[in-house]
């Protein structure tokens, strides 16, 4: 299978602080890769250099062999203008640990709002796709409810939805559950499971151990701004061969 996200020497600071220092990474078209790592290891920045919403310092990603945030011209490399990188952002979905719904909007309008401003399509046509994806996570009788009567579990499969409206070429997870209650933390995992087995491109951050053995196609370790150790979910789970691996996987087995 082709790479559809590819990253390459990537290095970002904040002020004197490298929090990637040098990150490959390749990730297959229909493939679900899981990130974990300590705290403060950089999941949360690499992700957002992915689109483009922290720049790089050094290297470069691109999606569907589209360098993002930039285009090049002969060897140098030129930032794009917000507006094309707000373009560019619609195809690379998002989902924040904190849902982040716009809670003066309906379930269905957070849904139908960014197809219908940034992608100009028909308010209509996206409505009825709106209703489509929220009877795929599971909330069709939501659709005219406001964000807070919703369980955080059901604002999250919304805030999915969300993404999936812009028919995004891959989408990405900041700790989807983490901001759940325990019993809320399945029905999101299935969801994404979902859109696993669908074959939907997916880089998930998360702390799930159970749903990256089982669903993940490649697990990556990251530590201190650097990927220490990637691999099948048999291999790193069971045999890590890195020893801040085994130190961080002793503490969430
Ligand atoms: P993780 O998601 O693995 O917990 P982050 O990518 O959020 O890690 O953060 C990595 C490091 O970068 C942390 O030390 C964090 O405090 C720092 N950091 C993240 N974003 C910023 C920012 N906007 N300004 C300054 N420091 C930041
Ligand atoms: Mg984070």
């Amino acid at each position: 299978m082709s790479v559809i996200i590819d990253i390459r020497g990537v290095h970002k600071s904040f002020g004197s602080l490298e929090v990637l220092q040098g990150v490959d990474l390749q990730v297959r078209s229909g493939s679900v890769t899981v990130i974990l790592g300590p705290s403060g290891s950089g999941k949360s920045t690499l992700l957002r250099t992915i689109n483009h919403l922290e720049k790089v310092d050094r290297g470069w990603i691109s999606v569907d062999d589209r360098l993002i945030g930039y285009r090049r011209s002969g060897d140098k490399l030129y930032e794009l203008k917000e507006r094309e990188v707000l373009k560019q952002r619609t195809g690379i979905g998002f989902v924040f640990q904190n849902f982040n719904l716009f809670p003066h909007l309906t379930v269905l309008e957070n849904i139908v709002e960014a197809p219908v401003s940034a992608l100009k399509r028909p308010r209509k046509e996206v409505t009825e796709l709106a209703r489509g994806l929220l009877d795929r996570v599971g909330l069709s009788d939501k659709a005219d409810e406001y964000p807070r009567r919703l369980s955080g579990g059901q604002q999250q499969r919304v805030a999915i939805a969300r993404a999936l409206a812009l028919e995004p070429k891959v989408l990405l997870f900041d700790e989807p559950t983490s901001a759940l209650d325990p019993e809320l933390v399945g029905e999101v995992l299935d969801v994404i499971k979902d859109l696993a087995h669908g074959g939907t491109t997916l880089i998930v951050v998360t702390h799930e151990i159970g749903f990256a053995r089982e669903v993940a196609d490649t697990v990556v370790f990251m530590d201190g701004g650097r990927i220490v150790e990637q691999g099948p979910p048999g291999e790193v789970f069971d045999n890590p061969s890195h020893e801040r691996t085994k130190a961080f996987l002793s503490k969430v087995l």
